[in-house]
């Protein structure tokens, strides 16, 4: 193909000990789907429909990487989640099949310009100033389903400097993995391809310049970046 214009490819992920790479279509994510982080972002936790948000794939960040704080923001969330990658896509997917359709699985950190987030809900605006900015999803290396099965419990953690900020279970989301493929499917038509971010457990906070950030999920991996 002869482009017009410097073209880079897809963004891909390392798929663990396969020397193979996933290429990334779509980011979604879930917002507030954790009873606890619901409450402490000032919301009920009642079970509402879930709604969603994306990220531009080439935000992604591979694990090992030094994150580079933003620019127009001095509060930088971190939020830890479980991620699903999509091997197969479709739309209005049947909760019962919607498993089939997951390659994979991996951590990632849904980084989040909290102040600028915090002004777009205010204002009734989108919310891309707050989330999809540069390197704001870092990712660890997918899991295939193959070796880790799909998870519906686990520890969910992220440390900074060896603290311990942020800790869960996955048998504590609102909406599951499969609930979640089935709902996002009635609204986007899915793709091999597309990873979905599935919310974060409480204790979001701020990350300074020099944090050393790690997290993991139970059965699936870890992550680790540092603030620079
Ligand atoms: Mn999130």
């Amino acid at each position: 193909m002869d482009y017009v214009i410097p073209f880079e490819g897809v963004t891909t992920v390392e798929v663990k000990g396969t020397g193979q790479r996933f290429p990334v279509r779509r980011i979604y994510l879930v917002g507030r789907n954790y009873a606890e982080h619901a409450r402490e972002m000032g919301h009920d936790p009642d079970r509402e429909p879930p709604f969603f948000f994306q990220k531009p794939a080439d935000v992604l960040l591979p694990s090992g990487s030094d994150f580079p704080y933003p620019s127009r923001s001095s509060d930088v969330h971190h939020e830890i989640e479980l991620v699903v990658a999509l091997g197969k896509g479709g739309s209005d997917i049947d909760e019962s099949a919607a498993l089939d359709h997951v390659y994979g699985y991996a951590v990632g950190i849904d980084m989040t310009r909290r102040d600028l987030q915090g002004e777009a809900k205010k204002m009734g605006r989108p919310w891309e100033v707050g989330k999809a900015f540069e390197h704001s999803a870092p990712i660890g290396p997918i899991i295939p389903a193959a070796e880790s099965g799909h998870p519906d419990k686990g520890r969910v953690w992220l440390e900074i400097n060896g603290d311990l900020r942020q800790e869960g279970d996955l048998a504590q989301l609102i909406w599951n993995v499969p609930e979640t493929i089935a709902i996002l499917s009635g609204l986007f038509t899915l793709a091999p391809g597309d990873l979905i971010f599935t919310g974060t457990p409480a204790g979001v906070g701020p990350v300074q310049r020099g944090d050393r950030i790690k997290g993991g999920v139970e059965g699936i991996g870890e992550i680790e970046i540092k603030v620079v």
